[in-house]
């Protein structure tokens, strides 16, 4: 049922309800993500990872082995500010603390199963998690500037079947831990070597955070969120609130407790500007259909001028990219400060959608650009690797999947 069709008595009585049913409808969507918990960060040997975990809770656990608070801030720098992986190498702690800490804890990294670099420098990661489990990782260059985006998954496959969505055909495993979701840009950054973090407005090359990669970051929102605290951190790695950037196919209730709570970009993933084609597309428009959807976009406080809303746009050819669509869309957005990104479909083995043709997205692009949007028409990167926009999925996965083809 929609939240806007409970008839109340007055607008305070409704906007009374919908906060209730929006309390509710959270709770649901966390005990549900609850069920695809990751596995515990504590090794099979007793040691316990400490990427991941927050200052509180490292601070808790060095009261358990008798150390004092104060090293939670000293840890803290080595681990995320100087990026390293060996307590040896804390030049800060005595050596029979750096011994002690080595027979308790561990400074995790996912094990590189697979690093291909495409022709046009982006570079696909797919990592190996302790359990096994694989999610994939970009990095995507700046063409121009020494700097560039990450790509970072959320969750091992992906509930939402969104049909234009190589990822989606992947059946959600598991969330990844907020240790998996740090330490996949920590990895990113090893293998670029870019340690210690750069500091204050000194250049990144590895700029700027996406979550797009496998999985909707929302239904794993208590993970991403720490996670996303610990990047945050500026005594760390301390990347700005303004160069991370979430991208959600519309899950309304927790777009709200996440612009209120981490203040970060917002992406929206739209493709469609007709309920029935969005509900083929994107199917969760049948739990949180566009007006909703766009309803939470003019309430997301992170929303200005100087940091607009994206919205995702897949150009899927005699599908979404009429001039009327294009049209419909400049109606709807109105009054959103917001770009819209065209992305040029990348076809993926077995789906049934094309690309739309050069003149199309050109068109498309000019009607909205005319109505005052900034619509840029993506290049697609990594095309070669399969790193490009909705094409992750993991190699595995994949070769499961030729399998069973090869299997009929
Ligand atoms: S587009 Fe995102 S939310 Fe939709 S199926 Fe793909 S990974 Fe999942």
């Amino acid at each position: 049922m929609s939240f806007f069709t409970a008839s109340s008595s007055s607008p305070t009585a409704d906007a009374n309800a919908i906060a209730l049913m929006d309390e509710r409808e959270r709770a649901r969507i966390l005990a549900k993500a609850a069920l695809f918990s990751p596995p515990s960060a504590t090794l099979p040997d007793g040691r316990r990872d400490l990427v991941g975990l927050s200052r509180d809770e490292i601070t808790a656990i060095l009261a358990e082995i008798g150390e004092k608070p104060f090293r939670t801030k000293q840890l803290w720098h080595w681990i995320y500010h100087q990026g390293v992986t060996d307590f040896a190498r804390m030049s800060s702690i005595a050596k029979p603390l750096q011994e002690k800490l080595a027979e308790q804890f561990i400074i995790g990294r996912p094990e590189p199963a697979m690093v291909q670099t495409s022709s046009d420098e982006t570079r696909k990661f797919l990592f190996r998690f302790r359990d096994g489990q694989e999610a994939e990782t970009v990095y995507i260059p700046d063409r121009k500037e020494d700097r560039g985006a990450v790509c970072i998954s959320s969750q091992v496959g992906c509930t939402l079947s969104c049909t234009f969505c190589h990822t989606g055909t992947q059946k959600l495993v598991r969330n990844l831990g907020a240790a998996e979701i740090v330490s996949q840009f920590m990895a990113a950054r090893d293998s670029y070597s870019e340690w210690p973090s750069p500091k204050g407005e000194t250049p990144r090359l590895l700029s700027t955070i996406v979550l797009m990669g496998m999985g909707e970051p929302l239904y794993n929102y208590e993970n991403v969120a720490k996670a996303m605290r610990i990047i945050m951190d500026g005594e760390g790695i301390g990347l700005s609130r303004r160069r991370i950037t979430l991208s959600t196919s519309g899950v309304v209730p927790l777009m709200d407790r996440c612009g209120d709570e981490l203040g970060i970009n917002l992406a929206v993933s739209l493709h469609a500007v007709r309920n029935d084609l969005r509900d083929q597309i994107v199917p969760l428009n049948r739990k949180y259909p566009i007006e909703e959807v766009l309803a939470a976009c003019r309430r997301y406080p992170a929303a200005s001028n100087a940091r607009r809303i994206t919205f995702e746009y897949i150009m899927l050819r005699d599908v979404n990219d009429s001039d009327a669509d294009a049209r419909e869309l400049v109606r709807l957005i109105s009054g959103i400060p917001a770009k819209v990104n065209l992305i040029p479909f990348n076809p993926w083995p077995g789906s049934e959608y094309r690309p739309s043709t050069r003149e199309r997205q050109s068109r498309f692009a000019e009607i909205v650009m005319n109505a005052g949007f900034a619509s840029p028409i993506r290049t697609p990167r990594g095309r070669d690797i399969l790193a490009a926009c909705g094409q992750l999925k993991t190699a595995s996965e994949r070769a499961r999947a030729g399998q069973a083809v090869a299997d009929e």
